[in-house]
């Protein structure tokens, strides 16, 4: 029975493997595409021009330059009015000229627009005569049209042409466990009766089923003893397998709770959420009561909340308030395995209060089976592993390296969607921007194919996605249709999306990385680890046998790729952390319980940053400025320059600035077919050339003036959704100001005496342009530059500070001010002398 099974999950790969490419298919069809997509972009571009140089004299280079598209575009049109023609009767190569875009400059359009187009035309196509004769190849051989290869009733009839094709090599197969993958007649008969049995149900009946169907519920009597019998277990299962939103219920259904509240951590701010709000539902409750969340900015909770998700950052804020965890009777410490520097604190910190509450349960779970060492760190505690199921999954590599890794997305994409049987597409990508960037592509490509293809839903899911929408990556797929997920890396581990069959893995995940030496910290995309890639491709077998489409090449997985993601916390700068520890009274950091100790370097450029900013006085021990910074969940840099806005009467505008660079890059928009205007617009915001952080004050300060209107958003190109998070973080910062005895004031038109304040928590983060236009940090020089998207990218001051460095081809600067040299000696005396300004 094993080999005939072996046997026809071979053939089936064999049918549903790599299809025959179509490139053949029509060849007119692509370069009249083409031709539409220049002829599109030359509109769109003499559009704007027109917009932009509206009642401006222009120069005669300029004139020069308009009158040359001009050219250009009424010759691709006279192209494609051609094409047209051609295949309406018969395809005949147009002769009267070639593609314009082969003159090379415009004087060669100039020359051919004077001299007698043919013998001009003739001349610049050489291969006029191949090309027709191709094309009257091409026409005669028969054109085939391909379908889903499952043979579907359904299956669609289109033509559809790859414009540069990918070719995937099939390498390996993450083997999977279940045996009967291909069921019996009989088999699946009987599941199915049992799915009818279950539609039949109410909704409550159908949700106690579903939980009964998932990997762990078979250990659920086995887990409770487990923790009856053992402070500390060590949680082993398969992602997808329960862990999250069934652990802590079995918990609570044996009566944990009735001694205290339940606490599960996430990683993530959408995975609390998300998961949060699955298991109100779960429980029939409303979010919020029974069932709540915790995460930065935003508190879910009630008196009545027995079960209570949080990240794990806002965990370690709630050991300020209560060291002891007092008001839990059990804690889960969820995806472990993701070894997130709040995670790996906690660890330090839960196993330390483990001895002094033997009443206090402690569960560590992970998705990954490499859990000795947490039972190790753990005194040896017992590891409980839920076997997992997992259907095998087809690893694809690309032959060649892909250039572009959110154009191969978005082919491989579509790629699926035209070749693959039904089955959902889960794309990892390492943001926000990108995540957004490869909707807009797909709906691009999909415009117009309403009758060719299937339908297509794009579900994206970032951190900064409203709930509403996050909650649509769950809803079932309509028959005949297909969803495409674009996540992050949230959908990794901490997020189980049921019906996912195809991975799209470009390989890449944003990361922090920091240079204790230099204190430099940026946000860097990242190829990720071979286990990570992994845990990617394992999406795809979760309900039936997969396949994941990496977008790099098996030479670079094996060659490029680390084996394990390195911990977060020997990557990125601790400030923070050590702050908060600082606050929690533990001083000897050095010898703290660190499962991987963070480099000592990187401890000692933390306590000498807080030392500079005054947290801490030179003997390390916390500052009373120290202790008011710790009360804020921001960077040590923000909290000083929260505290700073007191000194400098501007409290007000420094509560705006410091929200508004929390929201991240999300606040602007620029629409590709309304660029001119969107950038008009955004340019209003930083009239007076002072820099970034008073620019984002305006916009702020615009959309209260038009009582918070949407309506405003939409004028001036301004995201709304970034803007009403912002307005959130606002009001919690002036809550946590309030409570620090930080008295509101200021006026927005104090912009020395605002930058001051933005400088004294930054004074860090500071550089001085050099001769060709880029800038040096000021201690310890490094070559940096303006973020292109800086409003003072034209006007290059001498002296800036910044907020953050994001390293893509280079290391950019974001959100950038300006500040006069003079100001560092006044506000950090400690750390400039008059020599480092001269
Ligand atoms: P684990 O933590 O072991 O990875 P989870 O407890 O997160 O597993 O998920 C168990 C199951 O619950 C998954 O199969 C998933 O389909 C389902 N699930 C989780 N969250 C949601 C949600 N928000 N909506 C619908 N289903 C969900
Ligand atoms: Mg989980």
């Amino acid at each position: 029975r094993r080999e005939e099974m072996q046997k026809r999950y071979e053939d089936e790969n064999e049918r549903g493997g790599l299809m025959p490419m179509l490139r053949e298919v029509s060849r007119q069809e692509y370069l009249r595409k083409r031709e539409d997509k220049k002829i599109q972009e030359l509109e769109d571009e003499l559009e704007d021009a027109k917009y932009l140089f509206q009642g401006v004299q222009l120069s005669q280079r300029e004139l020069d330059d308009l009158r040359y598209k001009e050219e250009v575009l009424r010759l691709a049109k006279e192209k494609q009015r051609l094409m047209n023609a051609a295949t309406e009767d018969g395809y005949k190569m147009p002769d009267s000229y070639d593609e314009p875009t082969k003159y090379a400059t415009r004087y060669d359009v100039a020359k051919l627009r004077y001299s007698e187009p043919e013998g001009a035309a003739a001349r610049a196509n050489p291969h006029a005569e191949q090309e027709a004769w191709e094309a009257e190849q091409l026409k005669k051989t028969h054109v085939t049209r391909v379908g889903a290869q499952d043979g579907g009733a359904a299956a669609p009839q289109y033509d559809f042409v790859f414009e540069d094709t990918m070719d995937f090599v099939k390498a390996d197969m993450l083997a999977g466990n279940i045996e009967d993958l291909f069921e019996t007649p009989e088999e699946r008969k009987k599941k199915e009766a049992e799915a009818r049995a279950i539609a039949a149900k109410s909704e409550r009946e159908r949700i106690q089923e579903g939980r009964r169907q998932l990997p762990v519920h078979p250990y659920r009597d086995a887990l409770l003893e487990a923790v009856e019998a053992h402070q500390i277990l060590i949680i082993v299962a398969e992602t997808g397998a329960g862990k999250t939103t069934q652990v802590p219920q079995y918990l609570h259904e044996a009566g944990y709770s009735a001694a205290g509240k339940i606490g599960c951590t996430q990683p993530r701010r959408v995975a609390a959420m998300s998961v949060a709000a699955r298991v109100a539902h779960e429980m029939g409750v409303k979010l919020g009561n029974e069932v709540g969340y915790s995460i930065r900015f935003e508190d879910c909770t009630s008196d009545k909340t027995i079960l209570k998700y949080m990240t794990d950052g806002m965990l370690l804020r709630e050991f300020l308030s209560e060291p002891d965890l007092a008001s839990y009777s059990v804690m889960m410490i969820d995806e472990a395995h993701e070894r997130t520097l709040h995670t790996d604190v906690l660890f330090g910190l839960v196993k330390d209060i483990a001895r002094f509450r033997p009443d206090l349960k402690l569960l560590i779970s992970s998705a990954t089976l490499d859990a000795e060492k947490f039972s190790e760190y753990f005194d040896y505690a017992p590891i409980f592993k839920v076997p997992g199921r997992r259907y095998p999954v087809d690893i694809y590599f690309t032959k060649a390296p892909e250039a572009d890794y959110i154009d191969a997305s978005v082919q491989a994409v579509m790629r699926i969607h035209v070749l693959e049987p039904e089955g959902d597409v889960l794309v990892f990508l390492t943001g926000q921007e990108e995540i957004e960037a490869v909707e807009e592509l797909l709906r691009q490509r999909m415009r117009g194919k309403g009758t060719q293809l299937a339908e297509m839903i794009i579900c994206p899911i970032y951190a900064n996605l409203p709930s509403e929408l996050q909650a649509k990556i769950f809803e079932p797929t309509p028959p005949g249709a297909r969803k495409v997920v674009l996540a992050t890396n949230i959908a990794e581990t901490s997020l189980t999306i049921d019906g996912i069959k195809y991975v799209v893995d470009p390989g890449f995940a944003k990361q922090n990385s920091y240079n204790p030496r230099t204190g430099m910290e940026s946000l860097v995309v990242t190829p990720v680890s071979k286990a990570s890639a992994n845990q990617r491709a394992g999406r795809a077998g979760r309900t039936s046998a997969g396949k994941c489409f990496r977008l790099y090449t098996a030479h670079s997985f094996e060659n490029e790729m680390e084996d394990n993601t390195v911990p977060e916390i020997q990557r990125t700068n601790l400030g923070n952390v050590v702050l908060m520890l600082k606050s929690l009274g533990i001083h000897d950091l050095m010898n703290f319980d660190f499962m991987d100790p963070p480099p000592a370097e990187t401890l000692l450029r933390a306590l000498e940053q807080l030392y500079a900013l005054g947290a801490l006085n030179d003997k390390g021990e916390l500052t009373k400025l120290g202790r008011r910074m710790a009360e804020f969940p921001l960077d040590p840099m923000l909290a000083k320059t929260l505290i700073a806005s007191e000194t400098y009467k501007v409290s007000e505008q420094i509560a705006t600035v410091c929200a508004m660079v929390s929201v991240g890059s999300s606040i602007f928009y620029r629409p590709k077919d309304k660029a001119v205007f969107a950038d008009n617009a955004h340019k209003n915001f930083s009239r007076g050339g002072v820099g970034d952080h008073i620019a984002l004050m305006s916009v702020y300060d615009g959309w209260a003036e038009s009582n918070f209107s949407t309506q405003w958003c939409f004028e001036n190109y301004v995201q709304v959704r970034s803007m009403k998070r912002a307005r959130d973080i606002r009001d919690q910062l002036v809550g946590l100001m309030e409570r620090v005895e930080i008295e509101m004031v200021g006026d927005s038109s104090e912009h020395d005496s605002i930058r001051k304040a933005i400088a004294s928590g930054f004074f860090y983060h500071t550089a001085r342009l050099q001769k060709d236009g880029s800038y040096r940090t000021i201690k310890n020089p490094q070559s940096v530059h303006l973020h292109p998207s800086s409003s003072l990218l034209q006007l290059l001051p001498r002296w800036v500070v910044y907020h953050e460095l994001v390293l893509t081809s280079k290391e950019f600067m974001r959100t950038v001010s300006e500040i006069k040299p003079e100001w560092l000696v006044e506000i950090a005396p400690h750390y400039y002398n008059k020599k480092d300004i001269m």
